[in-house]
């Protein structure tokens, strides 16, 4: 027993970026700036794409993605159920309809072969989900999507930095969203940013996100610049700042890093868990590199003396801190009651929600740490 708490997550902020966010702050200029743009850069570079928007959430990319591509009301956009809330919601903006699908007992990824049989003359988009930072099949995707064309928005809020089949996650797709929400893999406190191949959608998007104007803020304040500004289209207040974008390119610098380190713990895990009966580690496809933003591991009740909630109540008592990734949406009472989704509609989702316990996986972390975490579940669970 350790008498230090082992928190879920803790966000891994170093000198660097006390240093840049403390010069942002002396600067003058705290909102979208000359930070954003290189962070866009930078960003976009390592991605593998042309074009990278930054705004201030990941829910704010996805939202700005399904406006650029022309989601209307009564359009459907297919979404996994086992996802966060943030997916789904913003279908619902356009009063267009989220259609969910199962996810694989494997990866928790989509069923592309439901996916498939989900789709209905109606569907305009499908919006894949990297669940815990694993790609989705993104082949098999998209070509269903374009047999059917259909547009792929991936949610990649958990992959970064990810790979299918040698190709990195925000260079796939046809709009790519990805999370700096504190607990992700790097964190802007709050903070989203959309890569793309599209010219023409990264100008709406960035446009979007600031009121539908016509220029660049940054500009209109500059010594070049002028007052005048066009309103094109009503928007959104959705831009990232300076000071955002200050912490986010240190963290984007150390990204590898603190993957190389997920990777290790992951590695650890698995290790130490492997031969625990009642446990289903987490499976990785042959040719993906996984972002190990989430460790899931599922317990099977039949197997442990203990159940799910049992065992996430006793690693707390052990000072371990743990969470569920997800509460699949079908389960909740918003989609339940509107469009009549039931527990036996998504069996697979159903059937894991009562197994999965994410485990804290994070750089800021030790490796006594992790192998705290490992010896406390083999006792808890009876091995
Ligand atoms: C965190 C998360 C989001 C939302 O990210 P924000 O930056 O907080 O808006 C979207 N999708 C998934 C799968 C997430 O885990």
């Amino acid at each position: 027993m350790t008498d230090q708490f082992l928190p879920f997550h803790r966000p891994q902020i170093g000198e660097e970026e006390i240093a840049s966010v403390t010069e942002t702050l002396r600067s003058g200029w705290l909102t979208t700036g000359p930070k954003v743009r290189q962070f866009e850069q930078e960003f976009a570079e390592q991605a593998g794409a042309s074009y990278a928007v930054a705004v201030n959430s990941c829910t704010a990319a996805l939202h700005l993605a399904l406006e650029c591509i022309g989601i209307k009301e009564g359009d459907e956009v297919i979404v996994p159920t086992m996802t966060f809330a943030a997916t789904a919601e913003v279908v619902t903006y356009f009063k267009a309809k989220p259609v969910l699908v199962d996810c694989r007992p494997d990866t928790l990824n989509i069923d592309v072969e439901q996916m498939e049989r989900a789709i209905t003359p109606k569907t305009k988009a499908i919006i894949p989900v990297h669940f815990a930072g694993q790609p989705c099949e993104m082949e098999k995707i998209l070509k269903v999507a374009r047999v059917h064309g259909i547009k792929v928005i991936e949610d990649a809020a958990h992959a970064l930095p990810a790979q299918d089949n040698g190709k990195v996650v925000g260079s796939i797709g046809d709009i790519t969203c990805f999370s700096f929400y504190v607990t992700k893999t790097i964190t802007t406190g709050e903070g989203g940013m959309a890569t793309t191949e599209n010219l023409e959608w990264a100008d709406r998007m960035r446009t979007m996100s600031l009121h539908g104007l016509t220029k660049d803020p940054w500009r209109r304040y500059t010594a070049e610049g002028s007052w005048d500004y066009e309103i094109f289209s009503p928007g959104y207040k959705y831009n990232m700042t300076d000071i955002a974008a200050a912490m986010g390119i240190p963290q984007l610098a150390k990204s590898k890093k603190f993957w190389e380190t997920r990777q290790r713990y992951a590695q650890l895990y698995h290790e130490g868990l492997k031969d625990v009966a009642a446990l289903t580690l987490p499976s990785v496809r042959d040719g993906v590199q996984h972002a190990w933003h989430l460790y899931v591991i599922q317990l099977d009740p039949d197997r442990s003396r203990i159940g799910r909630n049992e065992c996430i109540e006793q690693l707390k008592k052990h000072n371990i801190g743990c969470s569920v990734h997800f509460i699949p949406l079908h389960l909740h009472p918003y989609y339940r009651e509107t469009y009549g989704y039931q527990p036996e509609h998504f069996p697979v989702a159903t059937r894991l929600f009562d197994r999965i316990i994410s485990l804290p996986i994070y750089p800021g972390m030790t490796e006594a740490n992790v192998h705290y975490v490992i010896e406390t579940i083999r006792e808890l669970i009876g091995e």
